[in-house]
Parts: structure tokens; sequence; C-alpha cells
């Protein structure tokens, strides 16, 4: 029986990790041995006996953590689990009711990213089952530390460590199928939603992947040797946070953080699960990569749109204002850095206003759209994308505008991906600033960012590694390696045969 330990490290830009495990002496580098050899055509180099490494793996849009976890853990593309943003707005009310739609700021964030079950995991489709459903149907078990997304349906106790600020006091294994291990309140302190002032928090007082790691071990004690879970997934959240306070590059890098805390974390959980790793299978493997911000005075004030807007009479839902309530509004907007989604009600700025349930008109969209492009305010937008009405759908696609000539070249498959998000959910209209001058909403003072679709934010490291690799090879009619392909092959490692994924099996058995 295989065991899989899926090594999720949130921001881990690929060149930077793979440079990082290709170092000897690390307590990556005793599971993980990266090939030097050149990558073939479609980027999979398996020369190594022990470890098979994708290099063209590319995640989803919004290039934002919420939306790329929940496809790594479903399989599906944002249009089909239903998480459509860090920040999103909630059209149907699913996630907590009309009132607060949008979440914006630490507290409603962490009740979004983990809540009571998750706010995050009640905007998955519903029935919409994770990785850990289809091994709790086989009876097999996982345990999750820190990952937001589990299973609406089978999770067993959620850790009530969360209620406890001091952490003077673990809760013990609970012995259930799926274990789910979530950051408590304090640990959230130095999960900033976007202020990312984090410099005093993470050197000084505690470490939001210490912690976890810290979880996790307290756990593996207390484990008893037939409880050991198929699946354990581990969920490192400082690394992106400290991307954004410090960049990518120099001595307080990514390189220094993946070094001195991830695989110092990492070396803690091999010591305890020493005893299983002759039948462990590691997965290493990132949500999304980071982008060096080139101009750190290319920030668009969040107060931009709703400004133009209301010249023409329409009335932007205010994430700042407690007071704001969305059902006088008729416009919202979520951001994501270098991507935001508008929301267009139906007969907006119009007497007979719709419901956010209905679909906008064509003419609602032209009118939202005309006024954001006239008088040349929002110039560092590369793309508008607008809702397609056919057919009455929330799923037709996006027809797009491009608004600076040369954009295309430094996006990925922006369009092809853009419709992987297509639903109710996503916005009617979706602006994508410029990412080579790094053009962002927010005034936050941030190093490094994500969220626009081009190259180091989208190729995101993919290592399977560890002895029990070695029976294993990369399929070969296989091209288009994509992060929903995850759970497929996480499926398959494990002997569960589904197949009702957006992604697909990636490996097969060698012959012979
Ligand atoms: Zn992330
Ligand atoms: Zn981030």
């Amino acid at each position: 029986m295989n065991r899989i330990v899926f090594v999720n490290i949130d921001g881990a830009c690929r060149d930077i990790f793979y440079s990082v495990v290709r170092k000897n002496k690390t307590n990556f580098s005793q599971v993980i041995k990266l090939p030097k050899r050149a990558i073939n055509n479609v980027g999979i180099s398996s020369s190594r006996k022990d470890t098979i490494a994708f290099h063209q793996v590319l995640n989803v849009l919004p290039v934002y953590t919420m939306p790329n976890q929940a496809s790594l853990f479903t399989g599906l593309y944002p249009c089909n689990h239903g998480v459509l943003n860090n920040h999103m707005f909630d059209r149907l009310g699913k996630s907590g009711g009309a009132d607060e739609p949008v979440y914006y700021n630490n507290l409603r964030a962490y009740n979004f990213y983990y809540g009571t079950i998750g706010s995050a995991n009640r905007m998955l489709t519903e029935q919409t089952p994770t990785v850990h459903d289809y091994l709790y149907d086989k009876g097999m078990t996982s345990a999750i530390f820190y990952s937001h997304f589990s299973s609406q349906k089978n999770a067993g106790k959620v850790n009530k460590i969360m209620f406890n600020f001091m952490r003077d006091e673990f809760s013990k294994h609970s012995g259930s199928a799926i274990d789910w291990w979530v950051p408590s309140p304090m640990d959230a302190l130095e999960f900033p939603s976007q202020g990312f002032n984090e410099s005093h928090i993470f050197d000084k007082y505690i470490n939001f992947d210490g912690e976890m790691m810290q979880d996790t071990l307290k756990y593996l004690e207390d484990m008893e040797d037939e409880e050991v879970p198929n699946l354990v997934t581990l969920y490192f959240g400082g690394n992106d946070h400290h991307c954004h306070g410090k960049g990518t590059k120099g001595e307080k890098g990514q390189a220094h953080y993946l070094l001195d805390y991830c695989d110092k974390f990492f070396g803690k959980f091999l010591e305890k699960w020493e005893k299983f790793i002759d039948q462990t299978i590691f997965i290493f493997l990132s949500d999304h990569g980071h982008i060096d911000v080139c101009n750190g005075n290319n920030t668009i004030e969040k107060d931009l749109i709703p400004e133009i807007l209301k010249k023409k009479g329409y009335k932007c839902f205010n994430p700042k204002s407690y007071l704001s309530r969305v059902g006088k509004c008729d416009v919202a907007i979520a951001y994501s850095c270098g991507m935001v989604q508008i929301y267009v009600q139906k007969n907006a700025n119009e007497s007979n206003k719709g419901d956010w349930t209905e679909l906008p008109s064509e003419d609602d969209l032209e009118k939202v759209k005309d006024t954001l492009t006239q008088g040349g305010k929002l110039n560092h937008t590369d793309f508008i994308f607008t809702r397609k009405l056919d057919g009455n759908s929330w799923n037709a696609g996006y027809t797009f505008d491009q608004l600076r000539p040369g954009a295309g070249a430094d996006f990925v498959r922006l369009t092809e991906r853009m419709d992987e998000i297509c639903c109710h959910s996503s916005g009617d209209i979706i602006l994508v600033l410029d990412p080579r001058e790094t053009y962002r909403f927010g005034g936050e003072d941030l190093k490094s960012v994500h969220g626009y679709g081009i190259e180091q934010d989208s190729y995101v490291p993919l290592i399977f590694a560890g002895n029990n690799i070695n029976l294993f090879k990369p399929k070969n009619d296989i091209s288009n390696v994509r992060t929903v392909d995850i759970t497929p092959t996480i499926l398959y490692l494990l002997g569960i045969d589904v197949d009702k994924f957006d992604g697909k099996n990636l490996l097969e058995k060698k012959s012979g």
C-alpha cells in the first residue's frame, strides 16, 4: 500500500524551488533526486529512478491561492468547483448570506479560509468531492494539516485548537477517516489578508509553518501505527507571505525561506515519518509562483473603479465599509492584484434593477465596459474580458478586447484559462492589468505579487519522489500538464479508479 505525503508550498516558484532541491545535504534532498539532465519537450524529466519532475505545469486563473488550492484537491477547474478568488463575490449568497458576500479583512478572510467548516469549502459547488472524499469512500484515511479544503460531507472533527488562543493544549488525534487540522486565529494573525506587514511577527514570534509542523509532529507522536493515514497534506502557507514582504530574490528571498524554514520543518517531519518512508510517495507542488514588483509605485487605488462608475450613476459595493450592503449596490468588485472581477446586476443603475441571481443583459455589460475604458483612467489594463450571454447560460465563456499592443505575448493561454473559470461566481467583466510593469490594485507595499497569468506566476513545480515512485513513469501520451491533474494522479497511485475530473492521471506502471 502506498502512502502519499503531499507537500504543498504556497507561492513556491518553479525555478527557485528546483534550484533549492538540487542542493546537497538538505532534508528535501533526502527524498528528491532531481535529474540534472535536460527535460523533454513536454517538460518531463525522469532520468533519476526515484524522482519524476515536471517542468511545464500550468495552474488555473485567477492566479490566487483559494481557487488554485481548490483545483489541487478536487481535480476541477474553478467553474466546476466554484471557488473563484480569495476575496470573492458570492452572487447566489451560498456562503453566508447576502450581507457579507465579499470577504476582505483579516477576520472575514480567516472565516472564509477556514471558519468552522470553512466558508470557502461552502463555495465548493454542492456535493463536490475532494480527494479526501474519494479516499473515504474506499475506507482510506487522510490527515490534513492547514490545507483549506477538506470534505464537506465526511470530515471528522475539525481540530479544536482554533478556539484555543494560547495553544497550551493540543487536540488528540480523533481517529476518524479524515482528520483536519486548521490554524488557530493566533496563527492567522500573521497570515494577513493583504497587509503583509509581517516582518516583526515572522522573525521574532511565531511562524505559520512552524505552527503547522508542530501540530503535525504532535499528531504523529499520538498516532498508533495502524492509524497511519494514506494521504497526509502539509500546507506551508508562510512562503507566500514571506515573498510578498521580501521579494523572491536576494539574501532574504524565497530560496532563503525554502531552505531555512520549509526544509527544516520538512526535516522534522521526516524524523517522525521514518518508519513509513519505504512505502511513501512524496509529492511536492505549489499553487502559483511569484513576480517581483518592478516598480513599487505602480499601485492603483481600489477606489478608482467605484469612482469612475459612480459618475455614471452606479453604486459599487465598498469592501472597506462595514455599512456598505450589497443589496443597495449594483456593481461588486473582487480584486486579485493583477486581475479584477466585476459583477454587474441586471438593469444596473436603472430604476427596475434586477436580482443578483439573474444574468445581466448585454446592454448592462456594454455600458459598464464603456464607462471603464473611456477617459484613459485604466490605461494600464492589458485585456478586458466580457461574459458571453449565449443561450442564457452562466457558462458561455468570455469575449475579450486587447487594450495594449503586444499584451498577449506575456500571458500563458489566458483566454483558454479564462473560460475555465466562467460560471455564476466569476466576474461579468474582468480586467487584466499590465504584468510587465506589475500594475496592481491596492496600496500595499509588496515586493512580489501574483495574479496575472504569465509564466512566472502560472508555471509551478511538481515533483514525485520516494522509493515507490520507481514503479511508475510518466504516461507516454502526456502533454499539457495541469495542477488539476494532481487529484486524479493521487487516486491512481492509491489504486482508486475515478474518472470525473477536468484533470487526468499523469503516471502509469512501468512494464515488467
Ligand atoms: Zn497561494
Ligand atoms: Zn500570495
